[in-house]
């Protein structure tokens, strides 16, 4: 199951990621549905090992978007991108992925590799989304389509910038 290509519509922001460098930040998108990653053998074993539920966690990002309950930690987005859009969130701040909307990152995720996971459990974040340039690597290599990328999205970040309130 795909990313909701209209997830701005069928979802609400839930949250706002920030970077320590405030010029970049992205919104989160809620509630999410469990999908992909619920059946993945690799992402239910890593959730167990840490003893960490594994719960709905929607789509990071509004221009550069991952759904976070598709993604399966493969990385090849991460490694793809020519201008280091994505990072392994957990590499810059390692608490379950559900704590992770209205917190902030160092965005000093260290390992742009596709093996570059802590473990099953990590998930690519698009943390600096406004640096795209829009050459859709990222969406043509995804194994899961976890990824959308679209210019027109930019009028729901900025109308989400005006209204959401933490
Ligand atoms: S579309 Fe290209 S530049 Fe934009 S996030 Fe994907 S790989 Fe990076």
């Amino acid at each position: 199951m795909p990313i909701d290509p209209d997830f701005p519509k069928n979802h609400k922001v839930v949250g706002i990621h920030k970077h320590q460098d405030p010029d970049y930040f992205h919104f989160v998108w809620g509630p999410g549905r469990l999908a992909d990653a619920s059946e993945n053998d690799d992402v239910k074993k890593a959730y167990a090992e840490r003893g960490e539920e594994l719960v709905p966690l929607g789509v990071h990002g509004t221009f550069v978007s991952v759904d976070w309950d598709v993604c399966i930690a493969d990385g090849g987005c991460i490694e793809v991108c020519p201008v280091q859009v994505y990072e392994w969130y957990r590499t810059a701040v390692d608490v379950p992925a559900k704590d992770v909307p209205s917190t902030s990152s160092p965005g000093t995720g260290e390992n742009q590799k596709k093996d570059g996971r802590k473990d099953y459990t990590d998930k690519s974040d698009p943390i600096r989304e406004k640096d795209c340039i829009w050459c859709m690597a990222c969406v043509t290599v995804c194994p899961v389509g976890a990824i959308k990328v679209s210019q027109a999205n930019v009028p729901f970040h900025e109308k989400a910038r005006e209204t959401f309130k933490k």
